[in-house]
This record gives C-alpha cells, sequence and structure tokens, in this order.
C-alpha cells in the first residue's frame, strides 16, 4: 500500500515551471497561494526533489495561522511531514524545510547515500533508504505510508513528477495555469525525464473542473489508470 499522492504546481501559459536557470518565478496570486496553503494543510505529507531544494530552498511549511490551528485541534504537528527526494544526500543542513517551523522531516535516499551525508541529516530528518542508485519512489512511498502517511502532496520538480507519473504512483493533478510566457526549451516542464514513448504508456486523465483563478486558469485532473494497490481516493486508503 502507498499513500493517495496529489501533485500540484504552478505553470506558465508555454507550460514552463521556472526559468531556463531554474530560477523560481511568480506564477500564480494570492487566491491559488491560500488554495495550495489548505492542501498542504490537508496533507499528512508533502515531498519535493532535491532540485527544488537547491534551486528554491522552500520551507513547505503552512502559511495561515489558522490552518495551523486546525491542524493542532485534531491533534497533528503545525506543519504535514517534509519529505525530500534525494539520492546521495545532497540536501543542506542549513535548509529551510529543515530548520523552519515545527513538524517532522523525512530524507529517502538511495544506497548510494554518502555515510557522512545522512548521518549529518539524520540530526533534523529520518532517512529513509529505498533503491540502489536513484530513490526508489514505490519503495519509500510504501515506507511512507507504514508510519501512518496516507496523503501526499507532491509539489515537484519536473524530474521528480517525471518519475512519479512513470511508475504509475500520481492519483490527482492541481494544474495552475498563469498568464505568462517564460520560454526556453532548457526551462523545466511539469514532466521532465525522457516522457513516455508508446501511446499505450500514457498517462491519462479525467478532468475533475475547470475555473478561473487569480490571473489564470486552475485545472483538476483525476488519473484513469490506477495500478494494483493503488488507492482510487483517499477515503478509500487502507480498505
Ligand atoms: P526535482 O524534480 O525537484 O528533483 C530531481 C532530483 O531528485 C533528481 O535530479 C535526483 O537527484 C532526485 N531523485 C532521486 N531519485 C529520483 C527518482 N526516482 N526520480 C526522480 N528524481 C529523483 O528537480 P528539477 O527537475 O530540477 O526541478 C527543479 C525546478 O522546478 C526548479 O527550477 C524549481 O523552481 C521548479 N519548481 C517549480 C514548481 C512550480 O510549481 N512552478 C514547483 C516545484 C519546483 P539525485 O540523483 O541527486 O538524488
Amino acid at each position: 500500500m502507498r499513500p493517495y499522492v496529489t501533485v500540484n504546481f504552478a505553470m506558465s501559459a508555454d507550460g514552463k515551471l521556472s526559468t531556463a536557470e531554474r530560477r523560481q518565478v511568480k506564477i500564480s496570486g494570492p487566491a491559488d497561494f491560500l488554495r495550495v496553503d489548505r492542501l498542504k494543510a490537508e496533507s499528512d505529507a508533502i515531498m519535493v526533489g532535491i532540485g527544488t531544494v537547491l534551486a528554491d530552498d522552500p520551507s513547505l511549511t503552512v502559511k495561515s495561522e489558522e490552518l495551523r490551528r486546525w491542524r493542532s485541534s485534531l491533534g497533528k504537528d503545525e506543519n504535514p511531514v517534509r519529505v525530500v527526494v534525494d539520492s546521495t544526500g545532497r540536501t543542506p543542513p542549513d535548509a529551510s524545510l529543515l530548520r523552519k517551523g515545527p513538524g517532522k522531516r523525512v530524507i529517502g535516499c538511495s544506497r548510494t547515500a554518502d555515510p557522512v551525508a545522512t548521518g549529518r541529516l539524520a540530526r533534523y530528518a529520518d532517512i529513509i533508504v529505498a533503491g540502489d542508485d536513484k530513490v526508489d519512489l514505490g519503495g519509500l512511498l510504501g515506507s511512507l505510508f507504514r508510519t501512518g502517511i496516507k496523503t501526499l502532496m507532491v509539489e515537484g520538480g519536473g524530474t521528480l513528477l517525471w518519475s512519479l507519473f512513470e511508475e504509475g504512483l500520481v492519483d490527482e493533478m492541481f494544474q495552475f495555469v498563469g498568464n505568462i510566457v517564460i520560454g526556453g526549451s532548457e526551462s523545466p516542464t511539469p514532466a521532465d525525464g525522457t516522457g513516455f514513448l508508446l501511446e499505450s504508456q500514457f498517462t491519462r486523465m479525467e478532468l475533475i473542473s475547470s475555473a478561473p483563478l487569480d490571473e489564470g486558469v486552475l485545472l483538476h485532473w483525476k488519473v484513469k489508470r490506477a495500478r494494483d494497490g493503488a488507492p482510487s481516493s483517499p477515503e478509500t486508503l487502507g480498505e
């Protein structure tokens, strides 16, 4: 079993997550910011790839005091468990997500991880080893599920999202499309990596809703092809 996985990202009108230099840019607006904060607060855990940690240094904390209080009233930590997918242990020990705000952290590494680096990171985070070279995402998700994580929000970036799609590990997707053009064939997109080569491999989704938001549009998708053992909704988890 694994957590129910909801992917969330903001992209430009031309389908880019950031600039070719991987510099973070403001794509959405205040209404989308609140929506993302709510989704974060409702999730048991939030995950990013090491590329995003190094590029953006996100804290991944819940920003609204009201939502943090709501989580506390349910007996939860103020912030969801923060998870980094980081094969070799490159997460800087002073990364914001390790230092800012209360709550648990997990670094998902592979067996290639430098023991000195993971030893240092173990002061701030639980270390889960899954996979020989890259992180075995199915294995990591299974381990997270066994620690009680039933719902997982994934913020990116494009390399991590691609692997999750490739491995059939995505259940839902929120896609904010902003009113800017970033351009650049090297700029990250929501699913980078090698891409599917055969139509039969494509991830197929059902559009749940589309609505104008801020100066863009929010699309909500549900993945049609669910793998064996994959939850079909957060409510059916554990059944
Ligand atoms: P990323 O997806 O955040 O992280 C990718 C890294 O994760 C890999 O290079 C790899 O590094 C590690 N990894 C380990 N196991 C993996 C596996 N099985 N599959 C995939 N990755 C694995 O990095 P990115 O693609 O460079 O994306 C960063 C960019 O995305 C930044 O520019 C950031 O601003 C942008 N971003 C935008 C949004 C948005 O909503 N607009 C959201 C998030 C990020 P190791 O081999 O070293 O482990």
